[in-house]
């Protein structure tokens, strides 16, 4: 087949659009005739720091970014960040905390009955604070138990003690524990895996009338670009480029500033040492690339290129920015659930209503009763009718379309007919 007979449904990465990718392949051989492919330039050159900050001033006016916040284009993947966040805002709990026991002039104290309060501090309430929701929760919250100890992890809420072992749910904020003062809540906002989305940012983390709210870390690799968000609800936002902005390869970061100097810096390696908790490698620590425009080591500017071509498409198409863009996700997203919901007695969805995302749309196919046979045929029919990367995650099974932004309206259409169809026939 050719890339014009496919619609494709796969959860990551996901289609780039021909039109920027025919574009880039030229600039990947000569870009704007400088003789060099645009991966061939330094990362040092003019020409690369436009791409980047072209691609900052998109990102952030596609998002509504405001100016206190600062972008960062890593390497590592939503995986990387896992790591990352707890190393950074563990970090920023650290120098906070020393600036409480030291004093508005502390920072270099060696003091050692100072020292020691600041150890106890760390031993009793350091506190990361997890929503697990989903696969992908699971796993960041893992990574920090793995690189703090899980004395330093709470697990705010599982939704798999209340749904027979199983995501797909949301718990209610009246179970949710919060710890007091945590160095961050960590929330997934879009499951990937597991299909469960926050509808809308929750109510018990928001901010109080005094401004103050808990210091909340999103994952949003697979929703980001999707829908209109508050970014002043959360401290930082991470999302891997290959869903929704582009190629696989760019993580981005979208972080508030007060987390860097000059408003706060990382603990100095001495410190942290005394403390016993782990030092970060230096190309994960936000101040170290944020300093240098997201240039301290070499950053493919090929990747920020197509991210840049994806934001400028986006804008280009939507003039209301996001809010076309969501409205057309949501719309793609209600044509490909209502096909589903329209044979109860054929499919079934996997997470409850109240949470089920719109980008990733997870369901059983039970037609006959045995369902591995029936989502073997399902897979089997859609991928002769050109409908492919529906099969579920390998953890979970089941059917899951992606509804992501390269799906076209005509894509979703095209696939809740063939629902309707398999259901009927
Ligand atoms: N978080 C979410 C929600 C994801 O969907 C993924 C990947 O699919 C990841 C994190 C991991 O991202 P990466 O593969 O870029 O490390």
């Amino acid at each position: 087949p050719t890339r014009s007979d496919i619609t494709y449904f796969g959860a990551g990465p996901a289609l780039v659009s021909t039109d920027i990718l025919e574009d880039a392949a030229k600039a990947l051989i000569n870009y704007h005739d400088t003789g060099l492919g645009i991966a061939e330039h330094s990362h040092r050159s003019q020409l690369a720091t436009d791409i980047i900050n072209q691609a900052k001033a998109d990102l952030a006016s596609c998002l509504d970014i405001p100016d206190d916040y600062e972008i960062i284009f890593m390497a590592g993947g939503g995986t990387g960040q896992f790591a990352c966040v707890a190393y950074n805002f563990v970090g920023a709990w650290v120098a906070r905390k020393q600036k409480e026991i030291f004093g508005v002039n502390g920072g270099d104290s060696t003091d050692p009955q100072l020292m020691q309060q600041l150890k106890e501090a760390v031993d009793k309430d350091l506190k990361m604070d997890y929503l697990v929701t989903g696969g992908w929760s699971q796993k960041a919250s893992a990574e920090a138990e793995r690189l703090f100890g899980s004395e330093h992890v709470n697990i705010v809420a599982d939704s798999r003690e209340t749904n027979a072992g199983k995501f797909g749910t949301i718990p209610d904020e009246a179970t949710w524990k919060l710890s007091k003062g945590s160095a961050f809540v960590y929330l997934c906002d879009n499951e990937t895996v597991d299909g469960v989305e926050y509808p809308a940012f929750p109510k018990s983390l928001q901010p109080g009338p005094d401004g103050e709210g808990p210091i909340v870390v999103a994952d949003m690799s697979s929703n980001i670009l999707t829908r209109k968000i508050q970014v002043k609800n959360y401290s930082a936002i991470f999302f891997g480029a290959q869903k929704n902005l582009g190629l696989t390869g760019l993580t981005v970061v979208v972080l508030k500033k007060s987390f860097l100097p000059p408003s706060i810096s990382q603990p100095s390696v001495a410190l942290m040492r005394y403390l016993a908790l782990p030092i970060p490698p230096i190309i994960f620590q936000y101040e170290t690339i944020a300093k240098n425009n997201s240039l301290y080591n070499t950053l493919s500017i090929f990747d920020v290129y197509v991210a840049g071509q994806v934001l400028k498409k986006l804008l280009r198409t939507y003039p209301n920015k996001i809010e076309g863009q969501q409205a057309i996700s949501d719309q793609k997203a209600q044509i490909i659930y209502d096909a589903v919901e329209a044979f109860p007695e054929i499919y079934k969805i996997i997470p409850s209503k109240a949470v089920r995302s719109r980008i990733n749309i997870c369901f059983n196919v039970t037609k006959g009763g045995d369902v591995n046979a029936a989502e073997k045929a399902f897979l089997n029919e859609a991928t002769a009718q050109g409908l492919t990367g529906l099969k579920g995650h390998r953890s979970l099974g089941g059917i899951r379309a992606s509804n992501y932004n390269s799906v076209p309206l005509e894509g979703a259409e095209k696939l809740a007919k063939f629902i309707r169809t398999f259901a009927t026939t």
